[in-house]
């Protein structure tokens, strides 16, 4: 059978840094430079290097970009003033808090604190309603991301089954509602599968584009997929590798399992990671523009 092809969020999310220049550089003209606000709290070191890699992008742009770190101690409700200045700070136009919180905060409260119109996450229940109804307004940037790639490389979803694993509100969910919507480039016949679901494997098994989006590492391989599946990898996972770092970043497929079977497969590092950060800058864009009426 033919090579497994790899699809790259490297080229595509360069290629939404290309389109987008134009947009931040019209902005610009009006005195608006686009601008986010991370929030962080605690020291989670995956969630640090995640809004590093964001915050530098940005900088990178040429846009405007603050991580406000707070310590793990932090009450709620002092986050929850936090989130009301920046909602009233016209400098940022969009706004993330990185996740996980802490538990002792009520991660619910916090997202429907932002601001509807800077929640750039797209986590807001009214956002993620207005998904829902076909009606969006900040799309989830990994689950946006996701879609960019497969326009980009071509693989129409329509009339396709797609198999999503994992249901949370960031990827999985908001993922098999962008796969599933009446409307071009959608139009698949989607199943969701999670933790209680009765033999998951075999559902995988008869995906046309499979979206593992569990966080268990190198949970799919080849047992759970047909020959010539489109895979989309959104595990970003890390394991002891015994080196100097002492980890190493996997994805929740293993790659070299399902190579040479399935038909495309993105890589980890560099497949849908890098579309997440576009997506969020282009949120953030289009908030710079909504903000100017
Ligand atoms: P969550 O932990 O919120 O959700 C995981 C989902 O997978 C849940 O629905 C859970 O089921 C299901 N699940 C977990 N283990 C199993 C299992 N053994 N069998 C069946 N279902 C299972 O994770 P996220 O959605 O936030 O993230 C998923 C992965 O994607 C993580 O590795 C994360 O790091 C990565 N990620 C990557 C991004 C990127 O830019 N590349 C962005 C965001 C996340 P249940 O609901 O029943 O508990």
């Amino acid at each position: 059978m033919a090579e497994t092809r790899v699809l790259s969020g490297k080229v595509v999310s360069d290629a939404v840094y290309t389109a987008i220049e134009i947009r931040i550089q019209s902005l610009k003209e009006s005195s608006v430079v686009p601008g986010l606000a991370a929030v962080i709290v605690g020291e989670n070191p995956a969630s640090q290097v995640y809004v590093r890699n964001k915050t530098r992008k940005f900088s990178e742009l040429q846009l405007h970009s603050e991580t406000i770190k707070l310590p793990h101690e932090t009450t709620q409700a002092v986050l929850l003033d936090r989130i009301v200045a920046l909602n009233n700070d016209p400098l940022y136009h969009g706004i993330l808090v990185q996740l996980p919180l802490p538990d002792h905060i009520n991660r619910a409260l916090i997202i429907d604190s932002i601001a509807v119109h800077k929640d750039v996450d797209g986590f807001h229940p009214e956002n993620l309603g207005r998904l829902t109804a076909g009606r969006p307004r900040y799309v989830p940037c990994t689950p946006k991301g996701i879609m960019r790639i497969l326009q980009h490389y071509d693989i129409d979803p329509s009339g396709k089954h797609a198999v999503v694993l994992g249901r949370s509100n960031i990827v999985g969910r908001p993922m098999s509602i962008l796969l599933s919507q009446k409307q071009k480039f959608s139009n698949a016949t989607t199943t969701i599968c999670h933790s209680r679901t009765a033999d998951l494997r075999a559902l995988a098994k008869q995906a046309d584009i499979l979206i593992a989006a569990l966080g268990v590492p190198e949970f799919v391989d080849q047992s759970f997929i047909k020959e010539g599946v489109t895979i989309i990898d959104v595990g970003i996972n890390r394991v002891d590798d015994g080196s100097e770092k002492g980890y190493k970043l996997v994805g929740d497929v293993a790659f070299e399992a399902v190579q040479d079977i399935a038909g495309s497969i993105t890589p980890v590092p560099g497949g849908v990671g890098p579309m997440t950060i576009a997506m969020l800058v282009e949120n953030t864009v289009e908030a710079a523009e909504n903000s100017l009426g």
